[in-house]
């Protein structure tokens, strides 16, 4: 039997070689999957064999039977939902986060990955224009990042209440009320379910999808006194559009509330002086949700939630364990986030930081930000295509005439393989959203898929 260091050796050299062998093939191949979820569980084979297997031979099955049916999301040329690909050094980076195996919950055992923790907060703090003194806390994506920033929120407008939800709960607690534009997404209302406060209060929105700040003060101004969260958004999924910030959270605080920003994609806008504007006022809001994975690009998965006040988000997260050795004058990387025992997942944020440079982070956004426009304007001379959104950041919002059509092209673009871009519904039509989100698309790229547009689109 070989030695252990030789199994990871042959292992991880497979994985090494099979790695790099799919990312040269990111450039030509096929975006869609070529095989299905069926035909790749048959490769692997359902049944669990009764004895071991060489490691190095368990990477090659994996590789040889998954492959065919992957996605290529991390290529120039995928565009749908919002999903961004992998910088060099936010991928190497985390496979080293694999490698070391720390459990990054706490700094005694792991000071390396809570300095690594430290120093990405500061930085994306820095760079999303946010209050430097704010809590910083690595999820698992923005659905964790709203539900960590609304728990803070839930339990600090209780206590302005003056009841604590951490000793009583919800059961006879003062009735929160959570407003929300009409078109946040839809992991704000899972997060609220999660967190036992039901479905929330929906403000009428412009026709990009903005909330509109008038319609919020009349709704504050109806609030019978209680306990109120409002949730705006940076970053419609299908317009890209941003929430009237600067009106709305002086208007929300005013009434008392606390301000939760849903900036998935959008929060990024900060770091490019071509689109910070979209933010204007965002930094005055109490917590702020974000991904990496997504215009960061770094590899699955990824979130941060911002907490403006530190011990809002210790008391939302944070439990106490005798043995857990916690440095009390410090906040504990498990103290700002739902899991306890996690991977490193600041080290590849803090790569593709480090990696990219301020400059470099700006012009990654402007790049998106310009395909997205080229898109738009590329679409135009599309026979049938029709924009449908003021382009301001990386979404374009297509339709094709009538909805039959529209989902006609869809389907034709999917079945030509070149480009993925995804159908929608958006006010009360049928559309095709093209969401520019990955570090690597070229002119290039923006050109096939506008060529394969066209394909679709011809009678
Ligand atoms: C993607 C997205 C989410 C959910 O993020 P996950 O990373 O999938 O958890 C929430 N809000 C907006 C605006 C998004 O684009």
């Amino acid at each position: 039997m070989s030695a252990p260091r030789d199994d990871f050796d042959a292992a991880l050299d497979v994985a090494s070689t099979r790695a790099r062998a799919w990312l040269d093939r990111l450039d030509e191949r096929v975006v869609r999957a070529e095989a299905s979820a069926d035909d790749v569980r048959a490769a692997l084979g359902a049944d669990l064999p009764d004895g071991p297997a060489d490691p190095a031979d368990v990477v090659r099955l994996l590789a040889d039977a998954a492959e065919p049916g992957l996605v290529a999301t991390p290529s120039g040329r995928f565009f749908g939902f919002v999903i961004g690909g992998t910088l060099p050094a936010a991928l190497a980076a985390d496979w080293l986060v694999s490698a070391w195996d720390q459990n990054a919950a706490l700094r005694a055992a792991s000071p390396a990955g809570s300095a690594v923790d430290d120093i990405a907060a500061a930085w994306l703090l820095d760079v999303l224009g946010l209050p430097g003194n704010a809590g910083v806390g690595f999820v698992t994506g923005a659905t964790m990042a709203n539900f960590a920033g609304l728990a803070a929120a839930r339990d600090a407008v209780l206590a302005r209440a003056g009841w604590d939800a951490g000793s009583r709960g919800l059961s006879g607690a003062p009735s929160v009320r959570v407003l929300v534009g009409a078109e946040r997404h839809d992991s704000v209302d899972v997060a609220l379910r999660y967190l036992g406060l039901g479905a929330p209060e929906p403000v009428d929105v412009d026709d990009q999808g903005r909330l509109s700040a008038a319609a919020l003060e009349v709704a504050l101004a109806d609030d019978g006194g209680r306990p109120t969260i409002v949730c705006l958004q940076a970053g419609n999924v299908h317009s890209g559009g941003f929430d009237p910030f600067a009106a709305a959270i002086p208007a929300a605080h005013a009434a008392g509330a606390w301000v939760h920003v849903d900036g998935a994609f959008g929060l990024w806008a900060a770091t490019s002086p071509r689109t910070r504007g979209l933010l204007d006022g965002a930094a005055a809001a109490d917590s702020w949700a974000t991904d990496a994975h997504k215009t960061l690009n770094v590899p699955y998965d990824s979130g941060v939630v911002a907490v403006r006040d530190p011990a809002a988000m210790r008391s939302a997260m944070s439990y106490h364990g005798d043995y857990l050795l916690t440095d009390a004058a410090y906040l504990e990387p498990y103290e700002r986030v739902p899991e306890t025992s996690r991977r490193a997942r600041s080290v590849p944020v803090w790569a593709a930081l480090r990696s990219l440079g301020r400059s470099g982070l700006s012009a990654l956004v402007d790049r998106l930000c310009r395909h997205a426009a080229a898109f738009a304007a590329g679409a135009r001379d599309v026979p049938g295509a029709e924009v449908l959104n003021d382009v301001v950041f990386t979404q374009v919002c297509l339709a094709f005439g009538d909805d039959d059509r529209t989902r006609e092209v869809g389907r034709r673009l999917m079945a030509d393989g070149t480009v993925w871009m995804t159908g929608s519904r958006w006010r009360g039509r049928e559309v095709l959203r093209i969401s520019v989100s990955n570090w690597s698309t070229t002119d290039t790229d923006v050109a096939r898929g506008l060529d394969a547009l066209a394909r679709a689109a011809a009678d």
